[in-house]
């Protein structure tokens, strides 16, 4: 099913300014790859505003403590950015995971994040990395944990009429491990997929962030295990406790790409192998 309206603003402040005039069933499309999917189950409203033109929504800030990107930055663009590689490696490292090359030239992080679902890659990635996500409506702007934007699945905290503006991670010196199940290994959506981002300090975990996706109804922070890695070296007996914490931690369904207690059993072993990867 096609909209009847398509409309294109040249800036968000175009774009307020045109909200009031437009049918009331309208949706934001950002790259599309979501949004055509839920229109073919007829989902997608009347109205359709492209916000692709956006270049408020391209931009990539960095200051001396965080750094900021675009709701708007597709996968592929985020994936070649100097400064992601070096400050949120593990968004970096879950690219070549996330469907295929010509989906990542198209498929945006924020359309990631607004599509709500507890698979999503982007958005395991940076809750990894502690992100908070930046979101507007006209004037007002707000900002929260990117885990608390998960309500249920498909339910976000966005307002009607709300953009994500971008995310804004903290600069912290960590290192990530990325590990996906899919149908393959790489063109699939995630079975069960354990992001880790850790600091260490002379061989002893500092801090750690172990995220999960489609194992629970939204995308799930293993809290239990990252707390116990903390100050803890990261040898075999404390891998493969931590690993058992964090599955304990998962409440995965059966559906068609997987089964409860296959997800289950995954993410012990997901974790054991996101949690060796990462240096000693
Ligand atoms: C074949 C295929 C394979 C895929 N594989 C993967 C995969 O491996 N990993 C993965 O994570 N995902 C995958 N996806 C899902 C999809 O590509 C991603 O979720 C993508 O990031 C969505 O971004 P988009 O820009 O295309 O969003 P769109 O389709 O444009 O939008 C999705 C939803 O978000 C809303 N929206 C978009 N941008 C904003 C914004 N800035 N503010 C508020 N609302 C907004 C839209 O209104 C819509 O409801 C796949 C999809 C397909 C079709």
């Amino acid at each position: 099913m096609r909209p009847d309206l398509l409309v294109k603003p040249s800036s968000l402040a175009g774009l307020w300014k045109a909200l009031p005039s437009l049918p009331r069933d309208r949706r934001y499309l950002a790259g599309g790859t979501d949004l055509m999917i839920a229109a073919g189950h007829g989902h997608a409203g009347d109205c359709w505003i492209d916000i692709s033109g956006l270049k408020e929504l391209k931009a990539f800030r960095e200051t001396s403590s965080s750094v900021f990107i675009g709701a708007g930055l597709t996968i592929a663009e985020l994936a070649e950015m100097t400064a992601v590689k070096k400050w949120l490696p593990a968004l970096a490292l879950c690219a070549p995971h996330y469907a295929s090359p010509s989906l990542r030239n198209m498929a945006t992080i924020g359309g990631n994040a607004a599509n709500g679902s507890p698979c999503a890659d982007g958005v395991c990635a940076l809750l990894s990395e502690k992100a908070e996500i930046v979101l507007g409506l006209k004037g007002a702007k707000r900002k929260m944990p990117l885990h608390s934007f998960f309500l249920a699945p498909k339910r976000t905290a966005l307002k009607k009429d709300e953009l994500i503006l971008g995310f804004e991670v903290p600069k912290w010196r960590h290192v990530s491990a990325y590990e996906k199940l899919g149908p393959r290994s790489y063109f699939g959506i995630s079975k069960v997929t354990v992001c880790v981002s850790a600091e260490l300090s002379a061989g002893l975990v500092k801090e750690a962030v172990i995220a999960c996706a489609s194992v629970a109804p939204v995308p799930l922070l293993a809290r239990k295990a990252a707390e116990f890695l903390y100050g803890r070296r990261l040898d075999e007996g404390t891998i493969s406790e931590a690993a058992a914490l964090a599955q304990s931690e998962t409440s995965p369904i059966t559906d068609t790409r997987s089964e409860a207690a296959y997800r289950k059993a995954m993410v012990r072993v997901l974790a054991v192998r996101a949690l060796s990867k990462l240096p000693a």
